[in-house]
């Protein structure tokens, strides 16, 4: 029989950012708090690595010590179409570069040094209870109980979490491939690049170490329509846009082989399950195109601590918990996710793409205006 090990008042599943700064706020209030995060820190995503400047202070507020990093700031934006246009503007909030390998690891570091149980190489099997009595969370490493859970898993639902099939309207039902590598190249470390190509696009920018990311998105079909050859893809289709075919052959590549993630799906979801409160793409994510889905996660964190804080000070019922979260959650980010979804068609077209990129760039107001939308305020 399993013996019970511990006992929380908060157990998080998934120690991505959204997981990491939520349980540093709980512990920052005295809250016990358990992550459980099936990966073994430092370690690489897939992901931009590009995080809008409206999170700098928050991340700051947890302990992380951004200025002392000698961070890129960001505030050049350049977008091209596979036809070779490429619109140039100046990005009014802008943001930083920084891998994932060393912000997750950083934000590990705070969240164990203040307290936070992190249990990592620990996968999540299954979560039973409920609100009144609290959960049974199943792990690869044991049994834990816990009187509030929150999922911040990332964008893949794991089975024991039972979510309704969500068909938005205008929500994209695409499946996606995410591919990224960390680069040295030549390129200027204040601005970021996206480069559009038939079904896809490709960014890039600098983060820490002298590294650049170049990581791009696109759909399941481009691949499978290139012999699932990731290299042949990038040669056959990549390639017909002159500047990502001089970043592919002109650069050095610190890892021979790139991070691949498939099954990508961008739409909203909920933010709770049978009790479980959801942040982070768990409970929603946006093509990153169009998103920012850090800072989203980030905030999505805070407003989610502030009302754990007033359950676990019995100011709130677990009910009222749950409600205040999703009605925050939907003010902060739903006008940010329909926008996304209609922003996202404009690319990764080779003739829509290249002329409205020439549309944009006659008329600044209005490219400053849709890069705001995909910016949150600072917070
Ligand atoms: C191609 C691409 C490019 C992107 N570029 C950018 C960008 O430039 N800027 C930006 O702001 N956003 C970008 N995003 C979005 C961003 O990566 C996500 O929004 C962000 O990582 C979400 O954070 P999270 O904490 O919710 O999830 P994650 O960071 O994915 O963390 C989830 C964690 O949960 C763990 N986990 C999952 N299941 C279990 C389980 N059962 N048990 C234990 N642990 C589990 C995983 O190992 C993982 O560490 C991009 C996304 C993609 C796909």
């Amino acid at each position: 029989m399993e013996t019970q090990t511990e006992h929380f008042e908060c157990a998080i599943i998934g120690g991505g950012l959204a997981g990491l700064c939520l349980a540093i706020q709980l512990a920052d209030n005295g809250i016990s708090t358990a992550v459980f995060e099936k990966g073994k820190y430092p370690f690489h995503k897939v992901c931009g690595e590009y995080i809008s400047m409206e999170s700098w202070p928050f991340l700051e507020s947890l302990g992380l010590p951004l200025a002392d990093l000698a961070l890129p700031k960001i505030h050049h934006l350049g977008i091209s179409s596979d036809r070779g246009f490429i619109l140039n503007h100046h990005l009014g909030m802008g943001g930083f570069g920084i891998s994932r390998y060393s912000l997750d690891h950083y934000l590990f570091e705070i969240a164990s040094r203040k307290g936070v149980r992190v249990v990592q190489e620990c996968r999540v099997t299954d979560v039973q209870g409920n609100t009144n009595e609290g959960f049974r969370i199943r792990t690869s490493s044991g049994l834990f109980a816990s009187k509030v859970v929150c999922g911040s898993y990332g964008k893949y639902t794991p089975q024991f979490i039972h979510l309704p099939e969500t068909n938005a309207p205008g929500a994209d039902n695409q499946n996606y491939i995410g591919v990224k590598y960390h680069i040295k190249t030549d390129f200027p470390s204040n601005r970021i690049e996206l480069h559009n190509f038939s079904d896809g696009y490709c960014g890039i920018s600098a983060v820490d170490r002298d590294w650049h990311c170049l990581c791009y998105l696109t759909t399941a079909r481009n691949l499978t329509e290139n012999g699932k050859d990731v290299k042949q893809m990038e040669e056959a289709v990549l390639f017909q846009n002159p500047f990502l075919k001089h970043y592919f052959t002109q650069s050095e590549f610190v890892h021979a082989q790139p991070l691949v993630i498939s099954n990508v799906q961008f739409n909203k979801k909920q933010t709770e399950s049978e009790g479980i409160f959801l942040l982070g793409d768990a409970a929603g994510s946006i093509t990153p195109l169009c998103g920012n889905g850090m800072s989203m996660g980030m905030r999505a964190s805070r407003l989610l601590a502030a009302q754990l804080l007033l359950l676990f000070q019995r100011k709130q019922t677990y009910r009222q918990a749950l409600e205040n979260y999703h009605r925050e959650w939907n003010a902060a980010f739903g006008t940010r996710i329909k926008a996304g979804y209609h922003l996202q068609k404009l690319f990764g077209k080779s003739r829509t793409t290249d002329i409205a990129l020439r549309l944009l760039d006659k008329t600044p107001w209005l490219t400053s205006k849709l890069v705001a939308l995909t910016h949150g305020e600072v917070f």
